[in-house]
């Protein structure tokens, strides 16, 4: 087609040839490339950098099932191993409702004020994704969230409560490497969580709430006695004399438990996370509790104890995980399973068969 405009008289008044359509599709968005890993140097030196995005991606690491990211996983724990330990690790457990999140929110922007970096991690081993998390489904932790120095993670979803634990055992040790000073370890409260959680804190804090008629009944004996600190939350309106109240029972409840290893009195002390009230003082009873262990040796003794407790408890986890991952084994146990079920064999010769297969292949390097 002619365009006459298009001579050099017609200056300024050109066509131009059309431009191709734009593709419907978004090109960026066609294709989700998979995402490569890095060699474990990287992200050893972008741990060690504290680059937020690099921790982020090892700890995703160390939470797969995948065993190629483990390998490159257990590699970058073991090269951030001489960068960790150097923070105050705090268990903080109670059961749903108790403001668990709101405190942490209010704890942690507290311990950011004087600078530092804080991680938060979590056990909850319902947090499996058809089963539902209890400490994760909601927003939590608003301003915290926001937090330039704050490093939030749900909870390892997959497997035992074994191994979501050992997973946050890991994630603390690369936590620590990149620098956080500071790690909170949430659980729910209401299970076995908080022993795994009390096996890898300095300081175990457990909220507590008054008000509800049966202040101590409620409470698991056992988690009362692994708690260094116990706070009651929502002391604040017409519920601080009730707080005040539970804080007396619990204060008498603890007097019968026999001193705890560490030689500390566990405090009790009321708060409002939401009001925040309280919250310098139930931090100074904190720093009082890391001045008196770090002074009496229990610091560094609990952290051995626990160092080898982890170390133990990797071996047994392996192990288990090699026997049954074993494909021979898994059918050997359904052939053997069967014939206890019908009565034919005996349940401790059918193990005993199993054992021994497997110690053979074991034996023959299969
Ligand atoms: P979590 O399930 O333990 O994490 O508890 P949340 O932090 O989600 O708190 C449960 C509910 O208690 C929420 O509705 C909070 O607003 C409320 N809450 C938390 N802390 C306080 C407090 O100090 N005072 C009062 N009155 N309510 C609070």
């Amino acid at each position: 087609m002619e365009h006459p405009e298009n001579d050099e008289k017609y200056l300024g008044l050109t066509v131009n040839e059309g431009v191709a359509q734009p593709p419907i599709v978004n090109p960026y968005l066609k294709r989700k490339r998979r995402k490569t890993l890095l060699s474990a140097g990287e992200y050893v030196e972008g741990i060690l950098k504290g680059n937020v995005s690099i921790l982020s991606q090892a700890v995703t690491l160390v939470e797969s099932q995948n065993p190629e990211h483990q390998s490159v996983a257990q590699e970058v724990i073991e090269k951030c191993l001489p960068y960790s330990g150097n923070s105050r690790r705090i268990g903080i457990t109670g059961v749903p409702g108790a403001g668990k999140s709101t405190s942490i929110d209010v704890f942690g922007l507290h311990v950011l004020k004087d600078g530092g970096k804080l991680a938060v991690l979590a056990i909850d081993p319902s947090s499996e994704r058809s089963k539902g998390s209890i400490l994760g489904d909601k927003t939590r932790m608003e301003k915290l969230t926001l937090h330039p120095n704050a490093f939030i993670r749900p909870s390892p979803s997959a497997g035992s409560l074994g191994g979501v634990a050992r997973k946050t055992r890991e994630s603390i040790i690369l936590c620590e490497a990149a620098g956080y000073d500071n790690i909170f370890v949430e659980t729910v409260g209401v299970g076995q969580s908080e022993t795994a959680a009390h096996s890898m804190v300095d300081f175990f804090l457990l909220i507590q709430l008054a008000g509800t008629g049966d202040e101590l009944q409620g409470i698991k004996r056992g988690i009362m006695e692994m708690a260094d600190g116990i706070v009651i939350n929502k002391a604040d309106g017409d519920n601080i004399e009730r707080a005040k109240l539970a804080q007396t029972q619990f204060r008498n409840a603890l007097h019968l438990f026999p001193l705890p290893p560490s030689g500390w009195t566990p405090e009790v002390l009321t708060y409002s996370g939401y009001f925040e009230l309280g919250i310098p003082e139930v931090w100074e009873m904190i720093d009082r509790y890391f001045e008196f262990v770090k002074a009496n040796g229990y610091f560094a003794q609990k952290r051995r104890e626990q160092d080898k407790y982890w170390m133990i408890e990797t071996i047994n986890d392996r192990l288990k995980s090699n026997f049954y991952n074993d494909p021979e084994i898994e059918d050997l146990l359904i052939s053997k399973e069967n014939l206890v079920l019908s009565n034919k064999l005996s349940s401790f010769i059918a193990a005993q068969d199993v054992l021994n297969r497997y110690f053979e292949k074991l034996r023959q390097g299969k």
